[in-house]
């Protein structure tokens, strides 16, 4: 499959924006980060030396089938094809520092090896995707632990807002936003994300 962009959503959770301070959105919002980024399970996310704290962010992604240009929310999932596991890797010092200045902060999301995601299964295999249960572990200890019934602007939102804008195209993820619990991953750190009844993925973090 062949994943052109990743469109991600910042703020759609009520618990992990106050975690950062941040206001609730009237509307989603959106960054890219690039697919060159992506890694699957098993492979190591690499940290580049001197970039401060990077954090981890699980996520439930969602694999366009189907382009949309303009779609409606009702329309909206028949779009969707797959769903993934997703890891938004962030190098969070870089963001903080950046947003304050009002600069773009894509590069504390883009770097190689910061879009850990798993397998995608059909989108079938799930029964409602408002009630899946994401959970992620630093070394065994659970970080993250959250439900995408919390999401504030649920999937077919989402894909009616960005499509509006931007068309979608097969094979684009779009990841939905992180609950709270956001962390620091270290060299040497074992991460594990996982939503139950879509998949798994485990890597490790190593230094360059
Ligand atoms: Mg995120």
């Amino acid at each position: 499959m062949n994943h052109g962009k990743i469109v991600c959503i910042g703020q759609n959770y009520r618990e992990h924006i106050k975690e950062l301070r941040g206001e609730e959105p009237k509307e989603p919002v959106i960054f890219l980060k690039p697919a060159s980024a992506l890694i699957g399970n098993g492979d190591r996310i690499v940290i580049p030396p001197g970039i401060g704290r990077v954090d981890h962010e699980v996520e439930l992604a969602l694999i366009v089938g189907r382009k949309a240009t303009r779609v409606s929310k009702g329309e909206a999932m028949a779009h969707i094809s797959h769903i993934a596991v997703f890891n938004d890797v962030t190098a969070r010092d870089i963001q903080s520092s950046y947003r304050k200045a009002g600069l773009p902060w894509s590069l504390s999301k883009g770097m190689d090896t910061f879009a850990p995601m798993s397998r995608p299964v059909p989108i079938s295999s799930v029964k409602d995707l408002r009630s899946l249960r994401l959970k992620l572990t630093t070394n065994d200890e659970v970080k993250q632990d959250g439900r995408t019934d919390m999401m504030i602007f649920p999937p077919e939102v989402l894909i009616e807002f960005i499509s509006r804008y931007m068309t979608l195209e097969p094979g684009d993820i779009i990841a939905t936003g992180t609950p709270s619990g956001v962390s620091p991953i270290r060299p040497g750190d074992v991460i594990e994300a996982t939503i139950d009844g879509v998949g798994k993925i485990i890597n490790p973090v190593v230094g360059e």
